[in-house]
């Protein structure tokens, strides 16, 4: 059987694990599987089943990752096909899910066509890549890693209160061997790490494409609470006389957007959004100057340099808005993120195996593929056409665009 319908053939199989895992996490109008929980629990059981129906062989980590091993007797070092099976609350049933699906079916169609690859293949299920159950994303992929931050064994789960340490160990993992700083696998032994996952903005549409070639993976710098003080006046004090905390907000959003169109005018892309913007609503009214004003900022870029770059910018704008507008700006708690790029080579390999129709784009999400890469591990991702973005019970992925992105997998691994 050739390569190209030993993967057609997969699409029962396919479309069974996806309605399956839709079943599991059934709460209209979405999708919930709560990670570390039993809506992720009882799909890692799910897929664990048919990666045994395969012959694979299954094992979980002290972080309660699942991985599906084919052992294909190559001494090389093995590939990693990853992504989640966590979802948001009442989000929907592709972001993450079908990346595993997608693992398990290359496989399946590899075994088909008859096909050895070059090295072990492991699929993994990688545990609770939504930052919303513990306010942290991708926990899975930094417990393999060795990339949790300090303290987050103790965050709280959202729904249940237990800690993450108390969450991993219910799930069968082993928290106090993550408050060791050596990874659960050396990055060095890794061959590739490769994800396949819906894309979250509709540049596939746009593009009329099944499945894109990421070159990138957004880092990001975040501000949840930056804190703007001016002076409560009286609204007849002339324009001369004012602090104005909420114009100095308005001021300094138009100012990020001003640089982010001008740093895609020449070619940088970047994000910035402001998700919270307000004037404090036990002091606001009609009728007063605002004194104080309150706003987050996530911005994000895909390059190291350009993303260091951009604080700075940050920091020139705060300044000048702070002058203009007689207020002082503070940007309060910061956190961070690497940027993800995507290995050359991979792309290539994705390329070629996609008969080089496939467009190249920057991801719009952050996902586990973000630490493999800041670990030094090759790592490539291939994007799936869907609509509606994500984290809604409306997003919308074609069985048969995932399925063009398992044929690019099964050929690139096959290769
Ligand atoms: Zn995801």
């Amino acid at each position: 059987m050739t390569i190209t319908d030993a993967v057609a053939a997969q699409q029962p199989l396919v479309q069974r694990l996806l309605d399956d895992v839709a079943e599991i996490g059934r709460d209209p109008p979405g999708i919930t599987r709560d990670a570390y929980g039993p809506g992720e629990n009882l799909a890692h059981a799910l897929l664990a089943e048919t990666a045994r129906d395969l012959g694979l062989r299954c094992s979980g980590d002290a972080g309660a990752n699942l991985a599906m091993r084919w052992d294909t007797g190559s001494g090389a070092k093995p590939i990693l096909i990853g992504s989640h099976l966590d979802s948001v609350v009442q989000g929907g049933n592709f972001d993450g899910a079908a990346g595993v699906i997608a693992g398990i079916a290359a496989i399946a169609a590899l075994k088909a066509a008859g096909i050895a690859p070059r090295a072990p293949i492991e699929v993994l299920a990688l545990r609770c890549e939504e930052a919303v159950w513990f306010g942290l994303g991708l926990i899975g992929s930094r417990c393999l890693l060795a990339r949790l931050p300090d303290g987050a064994l103790d965050l709280r789960h959202a729904r249940t209160g237990a800690t993450l340490a108390e969450s991993i160990a219910a799930c069968g993992g082993d928290p106090a061997r993550l408050r060791d700083a050596t990874p659960l696998r050396d990055p060095a032994s890794i061959g590739a790490y490769v994800e396949v996952h819906i894309e979250q903005a509709p540049q596939l549409i746009e593009a009329g494409a099944p499945v894109g070639l990421c070159l990138a993976n957004p880092g990001n710098v975040r501000h949840p609470f930056i804190r703007i003080t001016g002076e409560e006046a009286h609204t007849g004090l002339p324009h001369r006389f004012r602090r104005d905390a909420a114009l100095a907000g308005a001021d300094l959003a138009l100012e990020l957007e001003k640089l982010w169109l001008a740093e895609e005018a020449a070619g940088r892309p970047m994000a910035i959004t402001i998700g919270r913007f307000h004037t404090p609503s036990e002091r606001h009214s009609l009728t007063s100057v605002s004194g104080s004003f309150t706003m987050s900022l996530d911005l994000r870029a895909y390059a190291p340099a350009h993303l260091t770059a951009l604080e700075q910018r940050l920091g020139e704008i705060v300044a000048t808005v702070a002058g203009r507008r007689g207020v002082t700006i503070e940007l309060g708690t910061r956190s961070a993120a690497a940027p993800g790029p995507m290995d050359a080579m991979i792309l290539a390999g994705f390329e070629a195996a996609s008969g080089a129709a496939a467009p190249r784009l920057n991801s719009p999400g952050s996902h586990d593929a973000n630490n493999f890469a800041a670990a030094g591990v090759p790592t490539g991702m291939l994007l799936v056409r869907n609509a509606n973005g994500s984290h809604n019970p409306y997003e919308s992925m074609d069985t048969g665009d995932l399925m063009a992105a398992i044929h690019v997998l099964a050929r690139w691994l096959a290769g």
